[in-house]
């Protein structure tokens, strides 16, 4: 439990934080830390835990797993009550929200961290992603150790995207396929970013694109696919490309909540303090803003700028400063010849992203290790000088690299009929 302060908690405030993801148990923890008894909380989530889905990419290869940890023990230890429900709609002149169960509920302020929702990206492709059907990798895994499939795509689409996952799943299939002693399995990832990662910035790409060289993964950039006879067929050149299988990783689109600011595919628009355009008391943070990059290191900043308005709206008169917004962490790259995937997993199949199993931010990876549920934010990893630090200011994230990719996004609009129809499937199967 965070700091208490002497102060009059009949003048506290109730703060309801929709979302019980990164940004929303980043907020959670900091407000309880930073303004004490002047808020009162509730935590709205529309699940019982919170998912941590780093390691989800090696689950099918029995590497890592997504960590799930009970919301109830969060909120409990942060003074906060937790309502399982869901946002609907949101009126911030009169400050109430209505809920997916049909009841209401009033706030003084209220942080929106729902998240952005996974949808089909590629039509026909079979679309990953960690809350999806747990054996559709699984399955690619049998069909190459029975030696059915020799080419796969894994395909990064045009518009809002988490893009590693896509290189990682690469590298670890290629790696598997070479331990199976299948070595005439060719796995190509094709991408709509000019580079691997390219809003990493260039170290970030040409560490990734030699990691999938060496893996022997193909990479073709600067194209968006689709499903054709015989494989794919890639924008703009017109070129095919013969596979057997497609994967792609998901397009994200906004939480769309009814009575806030949003663009076109439901990304809540905010001010640089966070708050939503058009409103005085409520503010969002996470995937579900309309930011550059999806990426829980951001969505724990964001979350902190959060913090730090409602904070001072409490009555708290210098909370901390979250700074700029950067994305941090490190790529395992380099130093890998003998990365093999080993059945059962091992310290070599570790997926690119280090820290693994951790999210940049302050007080979520605190709780996390103090709960045994991730490593100490001073572990080292493995070998300590492995793989390249990144550190990009989101600023940089705005040159023309960025623009082009927003530009896409606009091209391949999501309510072309066939993703929309996509995203209505996959939602059902998410919610069975
Ligand atoms: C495979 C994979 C690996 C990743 N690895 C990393 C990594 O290594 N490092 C990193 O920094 N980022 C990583 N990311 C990205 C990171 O997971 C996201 O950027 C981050 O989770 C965003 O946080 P969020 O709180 O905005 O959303 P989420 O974490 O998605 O949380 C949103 C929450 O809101 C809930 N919710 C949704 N709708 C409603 C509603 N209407 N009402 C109430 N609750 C609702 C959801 O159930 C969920 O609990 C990875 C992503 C993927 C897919």
């Amino acid at each position: 439990m965070g700091a208490t302060h002497d102060v009059d908690t009949s003048s506290s405030i109730d703060v309801l934080i929709a979302g019980g993801g990164i940004a929303g148990v980043e907020a959670l923890l900091g407000l309880r830390e930073v303004a004490g008894p002047r808020v009162r909380i509730t935590l709205l989530a529309a699940g019982r835990d919170f998912v941590y889905r780093p390691m989800a990419v090696a689950e099918p290869f029995s590497a890592g797993v997504a960590r799930h940890v009970p919301l109830a023990d969060i909120a409990a230890d942060a003074g906060a009550e937790l309502l399982i429900d869901t946002l609907v709609a949101v009126r911030d002149d009169t400050r109430q929200v209505r809920l997916g169960g049909g009841g209401t509920r009033g706030f003084d302020a209220l942080l929106v961290a729902t998240g952005a929702r996974a949808v089909a990206g590629v039509e026909g492709a079979v679309t990953w992603w960690p809350e999806g059907d747990p054996d559709s990798y699984g399955g690619l895994l049998r069909d190459i150790d029975e030696g059915y499939s020799k080419r796969l795509a894994i395909v990064v689409p045009p518009g809002a995207v988490w893009p590693l996952p896509a290189y990682e799943l690469a590298i670890l299939t290629a790696g598997e396929a070479d331990a199976l002693g299948h070595d005439d399995v060719q796995v190509t990832v094709v991408t709509p970013e000019h580079a691997p990662l390219s809003l990493f910035g260039p170290e970030a790409s040409a560490a990734v694109a030699e990691e999938l060289e060496r893996a022997g993964v193909h990479l073709v950039t600067g194209a968006v696919a689709r499903r054709a006879e015989g494989g794919l067929v890639l924008e703009p050149s017109g070129e095919r490309l013969d596979v057997q299988r497609v994967f792609a990783v998901p397009r994200l689109i906004g939480p769309a909540i009814e009575g806030l600011a949003a663009d076109e595919e439901g990304f809540i628009l905010t001010g640089e303090d966070g708050r939503v355009e058009g409103a005085q008391r409520t503010w969002a943070a996470g995937d579900g803003i309309d930011a550059p990059l999806k990426f829980g290191g951001l969505a724990t900043q964001q979350a902190r700028v959060a913090v730090a308005a409602i904070a001072r709206l409490a009555g708290v008169d210098d909370p901390p400063d979250p700074g700029e917004p950067v994305v941090e962490g490190r790529l395992l790259v380099g130093g890998h010849h003998g990365r093999r995937l080993r059945p059962g997993g091992g310290a070599k199949s570790a997926p690119l992203w280090w820290p693994e199993g951790k999210v940049a931010g302050e007080y979520l990876p605190r709780w996390l290790a103090e709960h045994g549920f991730a490593p100490p934010p001073t572990a080292t990893p493995a070998a300590p000088d492995e793989g390249i630090p990144i550190r990009r200011h989101v600023r940089a994230m705005a040159g023309a690299e960025a623009q082009y990719l927003f530009e896409l996004r606009r091209r391949y609009r999501i309510n072309d009929p066939a993703i929309a129809s996509l995203g209505r499937a996959m939602r059902a199967m998410e919610s069975r």
